[in-house]
Parts: C-alpha cells; structure tokens; sequence
C-alpha cells in the first residue's frame, strides 16, 4: 500500500506470533492443541510483587515518573547489578523501559547511522534483525551449528568485525536455542573485541536466572572490565520474575549512552507504567529464594524434554545450559513423507505438518535464521510436555 512508509518492506512479522495465531484456529475448530510456542514463564508473578503493586497504587503511585524510572528503582537495579554480577553503575546510568523491547529497540536508534553494522549470532531472537532494520541498521550474521551447540567462536566473531561494525549484539542463555556461555566462552570473545576498540558490546541477559546444572552465569562487562565502557548490559524481570504482562526492562551503561536512550524513550513513552515499577523495587530487592525453586522445574523439564525427543526418530537435540527453549535439529527428516503424503522439505513443512497431524505447536528454526530446527519453549507444565514429546515421537515415527 502506497501509503505505508517504505522502511515496512524492510521488516518481517513475528513467527512465534504467528504460530500462536494458527494454533488459537485449530483449537477454535475443536483440536487438541499443545503449544509449545510461546515464550513465556507458565508461572505467577509472585504474591510478594503483586502485593507492592497494590500498595502502590493505594498510595497514589499513579502519576507520570522520571523518564528513565523512578530513583527507588534505578538504586534497586544498580544494586541488583553489584550483587548479582559485580558491576557498579550510578543511578544515572540506568534506563528502566517498557520492557527489554523498548530498552534493545532506543539502544539501537541512539546509536545507530545507515550503512552501520550489528553483528548478531544465528539462531537468533527474532526480534533482533527487525529492529536493527527498523532503526536503518544491517544485520550481519555469525553462524552456529547445531553440533557446536550454537556459539559462536572467537574466529568467527573476528571474521564479521568490519570498519562499519557498530554493535556486537550478545545473548546468553540464548533464545532460540538455550546456549549458554560460560566464562571462559565469553572470554575468547571479549579478548577479540579487545582488539577492535570501535565495537560496542549489547549483551541481553533476560534469561540470567535459568541455567542449569553447575553452570555460572557471567556477562561481557564482568568478565572483561575493560570493555565496561563500550557495554550496554540489559536485563529484565520478565523472564525470571515471571512478569512478562507488567512490562519492564532496564539497562546500565556509560552515562552518554543512557541519556541519549532516556531522551528517545522521552519523546515516546516517557517511564514506563508507576504500579509496575513499584513492583519490580519489591521483585529485585524482595525475596529471591523463589528463583531457585522455579529454576529447579525448569531444569527437570529440559532434561525430560532432551531425552524424549532425542528418542523420537531423526531427531538430534543438544542438552542446553539455560532459559526455556531447546532447538533441536530435525535435518535427518528432510525428504520423509507424512501420512497425508506431505514430503518434508523445510522445517516449516516439519512444524506446520507436526501441528496438523498431532496438534503440537513449535516454531521452526529458520524464523531465528538456523534450520531445519525447531524451537520448544518448555515452559508449559510437565504432563503437556510428555504428551506433546510422545506425540512428536509419534510423528516422526510415522514419517516414510
Ligand atoms: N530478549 C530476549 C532474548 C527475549 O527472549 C525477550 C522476550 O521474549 C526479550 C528480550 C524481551 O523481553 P521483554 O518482555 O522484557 O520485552
């Protein structure tokens, strides 16, 4: 439509959005759908969080507050960052926004000139490429393999570095794919963008709270001092406080960079909602022992989830150290036929005839730019993912 603003055709809807759509229709029509799409936490945000919010809003916490958040927050935020991941920051380097979205979105406008460069590891978010695009950005891609468990190397990284590099956009525990990388991983790439003074470090940490196992959590700033003031490190409460309706998300960085943020977001949104930032003082400073308990289900549902698909034929899924998801490769099924007679030739025909015939959604790798693989989100409770891993044994099972 000649109307719309050109900068549309540059930028593709939301796979994981639509997959959730045409799983509404066929549960409309009467199936018996499993979604395994969406990612978000199946559980509450906690009575403790709610409860502040309540007060809040009792207390007429209801007006307009600082662009960047209100001070109880950004304190409890650098506190949060010093705790957690030995990082000090002032109150005026944190911008709090309507979710990690709008934090990752502004970085990107702050900062970004045509012909500028984002280099971003695939599988990535889907989200990445479209808002580096929609901000005049290009995106350029670092491949993974399902077989290096989808990080990225130090050689690698290296290669994609050019003159016009403005961003190393780095995300661990991964969405798509659930990688995490462990300190010395991060270390073999900081130790590169040492050498490359120009390039800035965007690292997304919402999934810090999931990993597993004997893993550490670390991030770039951490792990290499020397790159403090080149990082922007976001994080949110969406994913590990399970808040993902309220909306928040914040950043620390150096100080130019978040006020160039804070005025974007100033002429957009202004702070994001009062009642939420109230709440999210109480998520960070408040009680954290649930983050355990909750990391201790998630843990048991990955490792239920790596085995029963790897029973299932043709399928190969490596056992990841954090978040939600698993991105299993289904290359070995390239070529099968399903009992309607289907011939499989992408992972979109994968995903798409996995619904039809058994009613499980996913979404297909190549929406995060890696297949064919397919993307489960295990957030869901545990009986839907043994039905929905017996129906995708099931499935493959039946292909010929
Ligand atoms: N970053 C990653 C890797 C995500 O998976 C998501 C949500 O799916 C976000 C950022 C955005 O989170 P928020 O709900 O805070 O906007």
């Amino acid at each position: 439509m000649a109307f719309l603003a050109d900068i549309l055709s540059r930028v593709q809807p939301s796979a994981t959005i639509a997959v959730a759509q045409k799983s509404r229709e066929l549960k409309a029509q009467g199936m018996d759908v499993i979604g395994l799409g969406a990612g978000e936490p199946d559980f509450d945000t906690p009575d403790n969080i709610k409860q502040a919010a309540k007060d809040a809003i009792d207390r007429g916490e209801t007006k307009y507050t600082a662009v960047a958040g209100i001070v109880e927050l950004r304190e409890a935020i650098c506190r949060k960052f010093e705790r957690e991941n030995g990082l000090k920051y002032e109150p005026n380097q944190i911008i709090a926004g309507t979710g990690g979205k709008q934090i990752l979105f502004n970085a990107f406008m702050a900062t970004l000139n045509p012909g500028d460069e984002v280099i971003i590891p695939r599988p990535y978010w889907v989200s990445y490429p479209e808002m580096v695009a929609l901000c005049g950005g290009g995106s350029v891609y670092v491949d993974t393999t399902t077989e290096s468990e989808f990080k990225v190397t130090a050689e690698a990284l290296e290669a994609a570095i050019t003159p016009k590099t403005k961003w190393f956009l780095f995300n661990s525990p991964s969405n798509p794919s659930g990688a995490a990388y462990s300190r010395d991983e991060i270390k073999a790439l900081t130790d590169v963008l040492m050498r490359h003074p120009h390039v800035w470090v965007l690292t997304d940490d919402m999934y810090e709270h999931l990993v597993y196992g004997e893993f550490e959590f670390t991030t770039p700033a951490q792990v290499e001092p020397g790159l403090y003031d080149r990082t922007l490190t976001m994080n949110g409460v969406s994913k590990a406080y399970s808040m993902t309706g309220w909306r928040l998300g914040y950043a620390g960085g150096p100080l130019e960079l978040i006020k160039a943020i804070d005025m974007i977001q100033g002429q957009q949104t202004s702070g994001t909602c009062s009642v939420t930032q109230w709440a999210a003082v109480e998520a960070l400073n408040g009680p954290q022992e649930f983050l355990e308990e909750r990391r201790k289900v998630f843990e048991e549902r990955r490792d239920l989830v790596v085995s029963m698909l790897n029973q299932a034929n043709g399928i190969h899924c490596p056992k990841p150290d954090g978040a939600f998801y698993v991105f299993p490769s289904c290359k070995d099924l390239m070529g099968k036929t399903t009992e309607s007679g289907k011939v499989l030739e992408t992972d979109e025909d994968f995903v798409t005839a996995l619904l039809e015939q058994e009613g499980v959604a996913v979404v297909h790798g190549s929406a995060f730019g890696l297949g064919p693989n397919f993307r489960i989100s295990y957030a869901t409770d545990t009986e839907s993912l043994k039905s929905a891993c017996e129906r995708i044994q099931r499935f493959c099972g039946s292909l010929t």
